[in-house]
């Protein structure tokens, strides 16, 4: 049983989900790294170890998403991101393992060492690839409608799988961190930092965090265009995920968050999505230091608004918890025979151009 289904039964005979991940993820106490940038007690939960085939964010995620694309009856699992997406890679590699043809539908971004990665991932386990510039939310429909017509039975994943159903994931991860916080694993933390994407952690985590009774407030720190990302589509999403919690069990408390409770931080964004920020890399070194992995796109860009904080005296004598959102697992094996020139054409500038560097 996981600790949502535990706290509320009914929940666990509403909504199926399949075992993809270990769980608990580890907390971990970075007191050098938290001496060195001068905060206070300074924890990491490790999302990057969900598992060692595919780990980070979106496991939890799919762990109801993928058992509801079963429970339709589904042939296909599709969904959509960028080009390097953690999310189309691990849904592709999820869906594959689980029996469904996984088909991603990908837009072009920043050129980077892990875009490499995980489309050799995702062709290394037969993902059908097709590169799009148009808007998504129209190419979506038209490709499930034309699959249907085929005679498949797609099931549309939604992008970072930042569905209600998807959010459940990380209304979870809350009630597990309380048992880490009951367990004495770690104190209670007054923040935890979280990167703002597709949404769905960060409204997972701020809904849950107060179901479950923990004090902790969430820093949100956006790393994609405030078009889509914005307080108002993080109160949606959160309203959206209670919603469909009451609608399954009706003792699910009926959460209100206000718009002034939220902290979204926006200026660690920089030119854009997957675009490399200078502070985002100092951020990855110092990370590096203390033997945890980072990236540039997501989790150096957060955790360079903790050190900020700690540089501006917010977090003395609070305890501050970082998730780490970014997959763990190495990729090498599953990619070690796979040649970039069988991906479509449009895919192999990623492979035969330069890319960001991180220490640049
Ligand atoms: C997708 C992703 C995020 C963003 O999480 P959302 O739930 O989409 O907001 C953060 N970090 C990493 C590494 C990701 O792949």
């Amino acid at each position: 049983m996981i600790p949502l289904f535990d706290r509320y039964p009914r929940l666990a005979r509403k909504l199926s989900r399949v075992s993809l991940g270990d769980f608990p993820t580890p907390v971990a106490n970075l007191e050098s790294l938290g001496k060195q940038i001068g905060s206070g007690a300074l924890y990491l939960k490790n999302d990057g170890l969900t598992s060692t085939y595919f780990g980070g964010n979106k496991v939890r995620k799919l762990e109801f998403l993928l058992a509801d694309a079963k429970q339709k009856k589904a042939s296909e699992i599709l969904t959509f991101g960028f080009a390097g997406s953690n999310h189309a890679a691990a849904t592709a590699l999820y869906a594959k393992k689980l029996g469904f043809h996984p088909v991603s539908v990908l837009l072009h971004q920043p050129r980077a060492h892990y875009v490499r990665k995980n489309l050799l991932a995702q062709h290394a386990v037969g993902t059908e690839l097709v590169v799009t510039d148009n808007p998504l939310v129209t190419t979506i429909g038209e490709i499930a409608r034309r699959r249907t017509r085929m005679g498949k039975r797609p099931y549309i994943v939604p992008p970072g799988g930042s569905s209600p159903l998807g959010t459940v994931g990380y209304v979870n991860a809350a009630f597990e961190l309380a048992e880490q916080v009951n367990a004495g694993e770690l104190p209670c933390p007054d923040r935890i930092y979280v990167p703002l994407g597709s949404l769905g952690t960060a409204a997972g985590l701020i809904l849950g965090l107060r179901t479950a009774g923990l004090k902790t407030k969430v820093t949100c720190v956006r790393v994609v265009d405030r078009t889509f990302v914005n307080s108002g589509t993080l109160l949606q999403l959160i309203a959206r995920t209670r919603n469909y919690l009451r609608l399954r069990d009706p003792s699910f408390p009926d959460v209100k968050v206000a718009a002034n409770e939220l902290d979204i931080r926006h200026d660690y964004f920089g030119d854009g999505y997957a675009r490399f920020t200078e502070k985002g890399a100092h951020a990855v070194r110092l990370a590096q230091s203390a033997g945890v992995a980072l990236e540039g796109t997501y989790t150096g860009k957060t955790l360079a608004s903790v050190v900020d904080d700690a540089d501006s005296g917010k977090l003395q004598n609070q305890t501050a918890l970082f998730l780490n959102t970014c997959n763990a697992a190495s990729l090498d094996s599953l990619i070690a025979d796979v040649d970039y020139r069988e991906l479509p054409e449009t895919l192999h500038p990623y492979f035969e151009e330069d890319v960001q560097r991180l220490d640049g």
